[in-house]
């Protein structure tokens, strides 16, 4: 009798106390930086748990998902493509042998000329090592227009992010890895080795939360300038085609007579709403080139984290050291994060030093403005 009475007044203590979830890392966010970063830290054998609501922000899922070494405007060699492009040519593949799936999609680029560009692009050949030497005809003109020629891009492709997202997450989810709720900072708890959240105890917390890290009062003073993308999924009955077309939007094949078109970039109206004005603007452009009949058969619109200075964000939050951020893929996610992530879990379990570029220390002067300015820096 005694006992019962003891085991009852304990029990609900001894649940209170003790987390049910042990890890090493907790990660909030489950879109392409997520993904990536839990693939790595799997990858390096380490603890994690994925915390992913994925009906709050749907950048990741519906992008184009493409790679592209080439700037197109200057026509030169995009940031680390040297490094960055053999590196995603050996992840992916790697990833999709482990997952069954396909979602990994080399493919030429060809990128139609205006009237004076072929000179530009001729001028280029020698300095990047990407672009084709010659201007060709790749399609007839009554299908895709493209009078002037085009120049084909090499190492481009696309990732269908979607389909490998959710192929990770089904097999994190039988290993029991996944947690498919929204993560609340009110059941955050800090102290100075760990971190706790609900029934999980954490050595350290990284958040992947894309562009919704405005609303993350720890991680707010970050400079993000979002940019809302809308595409558009078209069937065209006549035409298929392996290559990725390009001038000013693309033309990404994705099924047999299915492509995916877009983008457009706009910093105000932040949501994930379609705009019919977007959707016009869209297939004005795609019809300079595009002379056959089709069909629009889906428009999805997402929020692009961007950061002013174009870089990713890596690293320890100015204050909490069990705070991190893995964020600002930007507009190449597909291309950054497999390079990146490793490069974090480099820092994390070897103490190699972070690119100062992509370090978030280079904005941790926003967080001590805030509390200096006695604003709550957390709101
Ligand atoms: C129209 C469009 C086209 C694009 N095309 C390309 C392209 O061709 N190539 C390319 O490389 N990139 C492209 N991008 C950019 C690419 O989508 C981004 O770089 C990438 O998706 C960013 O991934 P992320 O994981 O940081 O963010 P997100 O995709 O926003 O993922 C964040 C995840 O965290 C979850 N989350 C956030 N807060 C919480 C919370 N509190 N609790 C639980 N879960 C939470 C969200 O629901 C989401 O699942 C495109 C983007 C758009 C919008």
């Amino acid at each position: 009798m005694i006992q019962g009475d003891i085991k009852q007044s304990l029990l609900p203590l001894v649940w209170v106390s003790m987390p049910e979830k042990k890890t090493k890392y907790l990660i909030v966010g489950g879109g392409l930086a997520g993904t990536l970063l839990s693939r790595m830290m799997e990858k390096y054998g380490q603890d994690f748990l994925l915390v992913d609501k994925p009906e709050l922000s749907n950048a990741s899922r519906i992008a184009g998902g493409m790679f592209n070494p080439v700037v197109f405007r200057r026509l030169q060699k995009s940031w680390m493509a040297d490094e960055i492009i053999p590196f995603l040519h050996d992840f992916y593949p790697e990833f999709e042998k482990q997952l069954g799936k396909q979602f990994f999609y080399p493919r030429k680029l060809v990128k139609i000329m205006g009237s004076k560009e072929g000179e530009f692009w001729q001028s280029k050949v020698d300095e990047n090592s990407y672009i084709s030497k010659e201007l060709q005809t790749y399609f007839p003109q009554e299908t895709i227009s493209h009078a002037y020629g085009a120049g084909e891009v090499a190492y481009a492709g696309n990732v269908d992010i979607a389909t490998m997202i959710q192929s990770w997450q089904s097999c994190l989810n039988e290993k029991g890895l996944l947690i498919p709720e929204k993560f609340d900072f009110e059941s955050l708890e800090i102290d100075e080795n760990s971190i706790r959240w609900r029934d999980v105890e954490a050595e350290k917390i990284i958040f992947a939360d894309g562009w919704l890290v405005g609303h993350n009062p720890y991680f707010n003073f970050i400079p993000l300038k979002p940019t809302k993308g809308e595409v558009l999924t078209i069937e065209v009955p006549r035409f298929s085609s392996n290559y990725i077309i390009n001038k000013k939007i693309w033309m990404l094949p994705v099924g047999k007579n299915l492509f995916r078109v877009g983008s457009t970039y706009r910093w105000d109206d932040l949501n994930e709403i379609p705009r019919e004005q977007t959707k016009t603007e869209i297939l004005e452009a795609l019809e300079r080139y595009l002379k056959l009949p089709y069909k629009v058969t889906d428009h999805q619109a997402g929020v692009r984290p961007t950061v002013g200075d174009r870089r990713p964000l890596l690293g320890t939050h100015p204050e909490y050291q069990n705070l991190l951020i893995f964020n600002g893929l930007g507009t190449k996610g597909v291309m950054l994060g497999p390079w990146f992530a490793n490069h974090f879990l480099e820092h994390l379990e070897q103490g190699n030093d972070l690119m100062p570029v992509v370090n978030v220390k280079r904005f941790q002067r926003g967080w001590f403005r805030k509390k200096s300015q006695n604003l709550n820096p957390k709101s």
